[in-house]
């Protein structure tokens, strides 16, 4: 992973560090030898990731005051705490995504009072107008999109807002605020299971699981036609600094532009898997849009980079850490 890391002013807070991508971040950071302070609202042994080297700390940023405690002393804020999952647990829990509006405005208020140089937030593709995403066969996205506003109900809402209240702290207290809008993000360390999963980690789950039983079949959400775009998380930690450390004012997509639909996702990770499964077609469960991809257009004029991890490697090396995972649930 290349070194984007520029912050000798200071230490760095990763918030949601306990989660997926947040631990991911952390690490990077640490490798390049940052002093980070790491806070998650989980109990540190609920962790995906946990590293030593980093100040760990338990706190709820929904509370101002831990948000004060959190930001106090850094010089860049990586804001990723949310309360989130894949279409399952979203489309279920709209009040609860909503809320994390708490973590966002609380946090930035904090980091305004303090001596905070610059603000990442983790926006969504979920913030794009509904209705432009109604075909498999998908315009991809650019970042326009996302206006006239009708973006995911719930927590696309919820984003959208925040987005706007990073633009409005920039504009108004001229404090340094980047955003990127991610597509969905996959990789090892990240949920596969309990209910906040999402479709790569899914998949491979429920393909691990095919192999490890001998019973090849598995459950689809849909009819497998939906499409989407998948970013390997180096990709993603990486952009991630990058858009930080960029002119870049307005919210900017960070996602793969390789279009996949979910029935060539099971197709690739049963290829991996050595297996081929039965397919079992659930038109009742949550799909969210039809088609979904990412316009790279401008990631490239600005940063002269674009995600490039391809599927099949992403997908190849986060199916050997779920089928561990899973063969040892097994054997337990
Ligand atoms: P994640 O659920 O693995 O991590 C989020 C972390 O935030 C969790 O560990 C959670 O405990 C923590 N958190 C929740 N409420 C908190 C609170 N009140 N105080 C402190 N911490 C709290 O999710 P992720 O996949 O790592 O996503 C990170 C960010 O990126 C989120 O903001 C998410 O909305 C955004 N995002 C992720 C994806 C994706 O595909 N993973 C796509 C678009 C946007």
């Amino acid at each position: 992973m290349s070194a984007t890391h520029s912050d000798a002013s200071g230490p760095v807070l990763v918030t949601g560090a306990g989660g997926f991508i947040g631990g991911h971040l952390v690490a990077d950071l640490l490798r390049q030898g940052a002093e980070v302070r790491a806070v998650d609202v989980k109990p540190l042994e609920e962790w995906h990731q946990v590293f030593a080297g980093a100040d760990n700390r338990r706190l709820d940023l929904r509370d101002r005051d831990a948000c004060d405690a959190a930001v106090r002393g850094t010089r860049t804020v990586y804001n990723l705490a949310a309360d989130m999952g894949g279409m399952g647990f979203i489309e279920a829990n709209k009040a609860a995504c909503m809320l994390s509006v708490l973590i966002d405005t609380h946090l930035l208020q904090a980091a305004m009072g303090a001596d905070v140089e610059r603000f990442f937030y983790a926006s969504s593709a979920c913030v794009y107008a509904v209705g432009k995403q109604c075909s498999p066969a998908v315009t991809a996205l650019s970042e326009s999109d996302a206006y006239p506003a009708e973006p995911e109900d719930g927590y696309g809402w919820q984003k959208l807002f925040s987005e706007r209240m990073c633009r409005h702290f920039r504009e108004d207290f001229a404090l340094c605020t980047r955003v990127a809008r991610y597509h969905n993000v996959y990789g090892p360390y990240g949920t596969y299971d309990g209910g906040r999963e999402k479709a790569p980690a899914a998949i491979c789950r429920k393909i691990a699981l095919a192999k490890l039983t001998g019973r090849h079949e598995i459950d689809i959400w849909g009819d497998g036609e939906q499409t989407r775009s998948f970013m390997y998380i180096d990709d993603c930690v990486v952009g991630t600094q990058r858009i930080l450390h960029s002119a870049v004012e307005d919210p900017i997509n960070l996602g793969s532009s390789e279009l996949v639909s979910i029935n060539g996702l099971v197709d690739i990770v049963s290829e991996i898997a050595g297996i081929t499964v039965e397919r079992r077609y659930d038109l009742s469960a949550p799909q969210g849009v039809r088609g979904r991809n990412s316009d790279n257009t401008r990631i490239r004029q600005e940063l002269g980079w674009e995600p490039g991890i391809r599927l099949e490697d992403g997908l190849e090396r986060t199916y050997r850490w779920v089928h561990d995972e899973v063969a040892a649930t097994v054997a337990a």
